[in-house]
């Protein structure tokens, strides 16, 4: 199927049914599309907002070819994908948005930190090696032990550790040598963490959301805040690099990038393609949602505004809550509650808050208490 054959009401498939996938379906109209979703049984949450659901392995052929043949285009809640089989449908034919060739940035790091570093972008320096003896000594030079990464798999801090002493480094990489490549990775000193969704179209349009604050704990996205408080040139920095990703990568479709904000400036941390958790305030806080945006795109249809309407926003996952949300929750002034409809799991990401207002102090602590309300188990990181 070619660009131009797409009709105004596209059937876009979507590769995984969670909560990204969900809040696609919910924002669907808004972007003229039907939601499809390729879900693993029928208590995923995006079944309850699709318009047809496919039931299927992502790793299966068959089924990859059973969700194109009720879509127009497929696109992506998740990451945990198989390239070769990926590529092996776009070949057939199947429009694939973001394209494989797009996603071997975000699926694998080390792709991504090799062609970024050749482009001359900021990534921290980095190896890649199967045994200890492999790691240049210049990663111990600082006395903290570099970061290890499985290149691939990894999400939510899984597959990222962080060796105390040399003894634990070398015991890790030779356990995580044994499976496959690690990237080893100079640890990088934070001063915060930011993030930034893009969205870019079929015709190569590109709109960007301002830069947001993210406050990690445990490996894991606890917190949002939109405005952050970097200088002018920081922000202005951000967003060439995030342009130009964009277009390197030949990106269709929203993405995240994931940066630190170092002593030395700005360093990219990992890629998503596809509507990210940095980018939930947008369904309130911006003209047009992560999830109406990624719609339209990669349904090959002009971008929508991503202006924000807002002053400010602070957003508040909730994780491993073992009560269903209760209409407290909700009813803190200003708070908007969104739950994904899935089973109580520790450490499950099972909804999000997000306030929005002027003053930053005051919508954290909102939102903070919203989310305490619904039953997080995450604390607020100061
Ligand atoms: P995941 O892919 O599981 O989200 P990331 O690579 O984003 O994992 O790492 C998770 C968190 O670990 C980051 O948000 C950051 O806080 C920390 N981290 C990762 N890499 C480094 C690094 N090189 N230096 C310092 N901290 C890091």
């Amino acid at each position: 199927m070619k660009d131009e054959d797409i009709s105004p009401l596209v059937r876009v498939g979507v590769i995984g049914a969670g909560q990204l996938a969900r809040m696609m379906g919910d924002e669907a109209s808004k972007s003229n599309v039907r939601v499809v979703v390729l879900a693993t049984g029928d208590d995923e949450s995006a079944i309850a907002t699709a318009d047809a659901v496919v039931f299927g392995d992502p790793r299966s052929m068959d089924d990859l070819r059973a969700l194109a043949a009720e879509s127009d285009v497929i696109t992506f809640d998740h990451e945990l994908v198989d390239l070769t089989l990926l590529s092996a449908l776009a070949d057939t034919g199947v429009t694939l948005r973001p394209s494989p060739d797009a996603l071997r940035f975000s699926v694998d790091k080390l792709v991504q930190r090799a062609a970024f570093a050749l482009e001359g972008l900021p990534v921290p320096a980095f190896c890649e090696v199967r045994a200890p003896e492999e790691v240049p000594a210049s990663f111990f030079a600082n006395g903290q032990p570099p970061v290890l990464k499985a290149p691939t798999g990894g999400y939510d801090g899984r597959g990222v550790h962080f060796p105390d002493s040399l003894e634990e480094c070398h015991e890790l990489i030779r356990a995580m040598g044994a499976i496959g490549p690690v990237l080893v990775e100079e640890r990088c000193t934070l001063l915060s963490e930011v993030a930034q969704m893009v969205v870019r179209s079929v015709a190569g349009d590109v709109k960007l959301y301002p830069l947001v604050t993210t406050v990690q704990a445990d490996g894991m996205c606890n917190e949002v805040r939109f405005p952050v408080t970097l200088d002018d040139a920081t922000i202005a920095h951000a967003n060439d690099l995030t342009t130009r990703i964009a277009e390197l990568i030949g990106l269709v479709g929203v993405m995240a990038v994931e940066y630190f904000v170092t002593p030395q400036g700005l360093v990219i941390n990992e890629l998503a393609l596809r509507p990210h958790n940095s980018g939930h305030w947008t369904i309130e806080g911006c003209v047009t949602s992560q999830f109406a945006n990624h719609l339209l795109a990669v349904s090959g249809q002009p971008l929508g505004d991503t202006s924000p309407v807002v002053s400010a926003a602070v957003m508040v996952n909730v994780v491993g809550s073992d009560v269903p949300a209760t209409p407290e929750a909700a009813a803190i002034d200003g708070a908007f509650v969104h739950h994904y409809g899935k089973a109580w799991r520790s450490g499950r990401k099972l909804g999000h808050v997000t306030v929005t207002g002027e003053d930053i102090a005051t919508l954290k602590m909102q939102a903070w208490k919203s989310a305490h309300l619904y039953g997080t188990r995450t604390q607020e990181t100061q």
